[in-house]
């Protein structure tokens, strides 16, 4: 691969982000940047997406003050429910954005790729409301895992695409959506599915998703009069984090916490913990941190939470936290199945696996918080994908 950064360009996020990608992707990333900064900021599309997103993904999502975990924990905790949104979890506002940008772009195909397949569903409905063709790379072992969404893209019109390549999983099927797309970007949108990949698409996902952030402050503000004393996120790429960071990244009493995944132990077979066991590198045309060995060859990550399976953390996330505005930590996957238990009970929540790293975080870390702190836990979607591997966990198969 041709490497070339794009240096004093804005897609720089300290030393992480850029574009490192070859002359034919150079181009078409330079006329998506062009697309995105003509079309986004007009009254038009604002009003077309702003429609999409209230009345097909029923936005504004309810921020919920949860008294009854609240009272576990020892200080006020919301809960800003991406569950509610249409699919189950954060990912459409992205897809719709960039759904409704590749038709004003006149293309007429969108291709991704999906891990747990969260991102392809809200893809294949995305295309389906825009009319655009939908194709999505899928690890073969990713596949095998997630039966039951390959069948509920299938049912919505996507074609499904097994990647054989490597570990057959979703860094694989990156790579392989990366090359497809060198092959017809003239018709095609590649709808990346985080907040990572080459400039300008981890600002591109970072500003669709930050409806979620606008939100919070106006629900907040308006429930409790201020601002929250803390948010906390969990993710890989780092979309949903963003995306509710954003608007509070200036606000410098606001702590920001970002929770990825532990995996089993932090020994670098069984985990997905990139920022304690990664360096910086480059991965899918971006500098990131990234997990990798002596050679720096990337290190397959492993966390039972599909969706957080990913072993590089995006531009802006890696950013943050090295320049120690955003807060790292962790939560291995037993405490992320005992957050899951806790949510049920207490509040009739099934949690995503990915969303229960973000409270197993403040269970574990509880005594962190006064008692008249308030936090926002940003509940980025639903368990019920999840429904087998945690039942399996509690009362086996
Ligand atoms: C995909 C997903 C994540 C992780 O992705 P980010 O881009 O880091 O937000 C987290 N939670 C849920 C429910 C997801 O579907």
């Amino acid at each position: 691969m041709n490497l070339q950064g794009t240096h004093g360009s804005n897609g720089r996020f300290g030393r992480f982000g850029g574009r490192y990608v070859s002359e034919v992707l150079m181009q078409v990333l330079i006329e998506l940047e062009e697309a995105f900064e003509s079309y986004y900021p007009t009254v038009e599309f604002q009003r077309e997406l702003g429609v999409l997103l209230k009345d097909y993904g029923g936005r504004p999502t309810p921020l919920y003050y949860a008294k009854n975990f609240s009272e576990l924990i020892g200080c006020k905790v919301y809960l800003k429910r991406e569950d509610l949104l249409c699919g189950g979890s954060h990912k459409l506002n992205n897809s719709l954005g960039q759904a409704l940008l590749a038709e004003k772009m006149r293309k007429k195909r969108l291709i991704t790729e999906t891990a747990a397949g969260q991102h392809g569903i809200s893809a294949a409905m995305a295309g389906n409301v825009l009319g655009l063709e939908v194709e999505i790379f899928m690890g073969i072992r990713d596949m095998e895992r997630q039966e039951s969404n390959v069948k509920r893209m299938r049912l919505l019109g996507a074609r499904v695409t097994p990647v054989k390549t490597g570990s057959g999983n979703l860094k694989d099927a990156v790579s392989d959506t990366l090359r497809e797309w060198a092959t017809c970007t003239r018709t095609t949108h590649y709808l990346m599915g985080s907040t990572v990949g080459p400039h300008p698409f981890p600002e591109i996902v970072a500003t669709f998703q930050s409806v979620i952030g606008k939100e919070i402050k106006e629900q907040i503000v308006e429930k409790e009069g201020k601002l929250p004393d803390a948010i906390v996120a969990c993710g890989s790429g780092g979309s949903n984090a963003i995306g509710a960071f954003r608007p509070f990244i200036g606000e410098d009493e606001v702590r920001l916490y970002f929770v990825e995944g532990g995996g089993s132990s932090l020994d670098a077979d069984n985990s997905a913990a990139a920022f304690v066991l990664g360096k910086p590198g480059i991965l899918h045309g971006a500098a990131m941190m990234v997990m990798q060995d002596e050679q720096a060859q990337i290190k397959a990550s492993k966390t039972r939470a599909v969706g957080l399976n990913y072993p590089a953390r995006g531009p802006e996330i890696s950013h943050l936290c090295e320049t120690r505005r955003v807060e790292s930590g962790y939560a291995f996957d037993h405490e992320v199945f005992e957050a899951v238990r806790v949510m049920c009970k207490t509040e009739g929540l099934l949690p995503a696996l990915e969303t229960a790293h973000a409270l197993a975080y403040v269970l574990n870390h509880h005594d962190e918080f006064d008692q008249d702190s308030i936090l926002v836990v940003n509940y980025s979607g639903r368990g019920d994908k999840d429904l087998e591997t945690i039942a399996g966990y509690f009362y086996g198969n």
